[in-house]
């Protein structure tokens, strides 16, 4: 425990951050309820034994923990009280310092590795695109850009928080470094997730392999191998039904290989990653007086998604945000597997909705209801990359009531 400490350092070290006595977080099945084994925390015990979609899935006690209104350019750090890694970290016994310290280490890694460690990515308000789609000047929509994130790509989150479970697993003595070399990690990609998992695997010099298909990207392939990536190609063989990648992925997982991926499918400890996209937007919002009313995010196989929505509940649940925007998530008339699951294209458009429950009640601003918190909530967001990888539709409001 480091609550009691009035000292406090930029990134928010001891004073900004107190935990109580039970962690804010704990993992469970979404599908049973059972708890993961904490030396293999992705993995439901019951998977595999029926049809069941057995996903861990990282539950936030919102009692036991506070939005973080400000703190550290690194989401990683300033967004530690919201992850399970920090909450596993403290309970086996490191200090807040020693979680900051960790991901400060890592995050140096990963900026030799690529050039840039994690930083908030840029959010804001697209003029020409709004206008261009008839917004009103009052409104219009604002633009995430990850572009410019480490690998180029979102993916990097879902895996640097990977990265660091594995970092708290082997530093509290429920797994050892030897023991996770020796299996490895694995994944079954050969675009932006296969680079973002080369990265920060080289970063933390893990042994990796990567799934490809002989067609990958020549481009890609290269820059895995500059990465030291194993890389194994997987034909299709005669008859072979699926993904020949995905299958020699499964076949690595049941061999040992550790899921180091972006499917919460195999591995739900890749969505707490990525959820911190959604609390930069959370905070940025709170501290413009904004609110959204509706969100709009690419998928593939809705680990984005799952973290955004997941991540904006969360802001609103700690108060941080006054509601909801509905959550529309979009396929490409290409390549729309989740909406071809549920319902043929012709019929109704990939970009099918998820409609989360809005929220009536009003939530102040972080300034508001923590007048002791710095002001500087949402600063220090870099202003690389130009391209949007998502968008909303915002509106303005008196950061009050709804
Ligand atoms: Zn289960």
């Amino acid at each position: 425990m480091d609550g009691g400490r009035g000292a406090s350092d930029e990134r928010g070290v001891d004073g900004a951050h107190r935990v109580s006595d039970a962690p804010a977080t704990r993992l469970e099945c979404a599908a049973c309820g059972a708890a993961p084994d904490a030396r293999a925390p992705w993995r439901c015990p019951n998977a595999g034994r029926d049809d069941l979609d057995h996903i861990v899935a990282r539950r936030l006690d919102a009692a036991r923990a506070t939005f973080p209104c400000a703190g550290a350019v690194n989401p990683f750090v300033r967004f530690r009280t919201l992850l399970h890694s920090y909450h596993a970290a403290r309970a086996g016994g490191m200090s807040d310092a020693d979680f900051v310290a960790l991901v400060e280490e890592l995050d140096r890694a990963v900026a030799e590795v690529d050039s840039r460690g994690f930083v908030a990515t840029p959010f804001a308000r697209s003029g020409a695109l709004g206008e261009s789609l008839g917004f009103a000047s009052g409104g219009g929509v604002w633009v995430k850009d990850e572009t410019g994130n480490v690998s180029g790509s979102h993916k990097a989150r879902h895996l640097f928080g990977i990265a660091l479970v594995l970092e708290v697993m082997e530093r509290t003595g429920l797994a050892s470094r030897a023991e996770h070399d020796r299996r490895g990690l694995a994944i079954a990609s050969c675009g932006n997730a296969a680079l973002a998992a080369a990265v920060v695997a080289r970063a933390a010099r893990r042994p990796l392999e990567v799934f490809i298909p002989p067609d990958a990207d020549p481009k890609v392939v290269k820059r895995l191998q500059s990465l030291d990536a194993h890389i194994a190609v997987c034909p299709r063989a005669p008859g072979e039904k699926g993904d020949p990648c995905y299958h020699a992925f499964r076949r690595a997982l049941e061999a040992g290989a550790l899921p180091f991926c972006c499917q919460g499918s195999d591995n739900g400890l890749t969505i707490e990653g990525g959820e911190t996209l959604a609390w930069e937007i959370a905070a940025a919002l709170a501290d413009d007086g904004l609110t959204l009313d509706r969100l709009f995010v690419q998928v593939g196989g809705g680990a984005l998604a799952s973290a955004c929505a997941q991540g904006l509940r969360e802001a609103v649940s700690l108060g941080a945000l006054a509601k909801l925007p509905q959550l529309h998530a979009v396929q490409t008339f290409g390549a729309f597997p989740r909406a071809a699951r549920a319902t043929p294209p012709t019929r109704r458009p990939p970009s099918a909705c998820a409609r989360p429950t809005p929220r009536t009640s009003c939530a102040r601003s972080c300034a508001t209801r923590r007048p002791t918190a710095p002001s500087s909530c949402g600063r220090g967001r870099s202003r690389r990359g130009a391209s949007p990888t998502a968008s909303w539709m915002t509106r303005p409001t008196t950061g009050t009531r709804w």
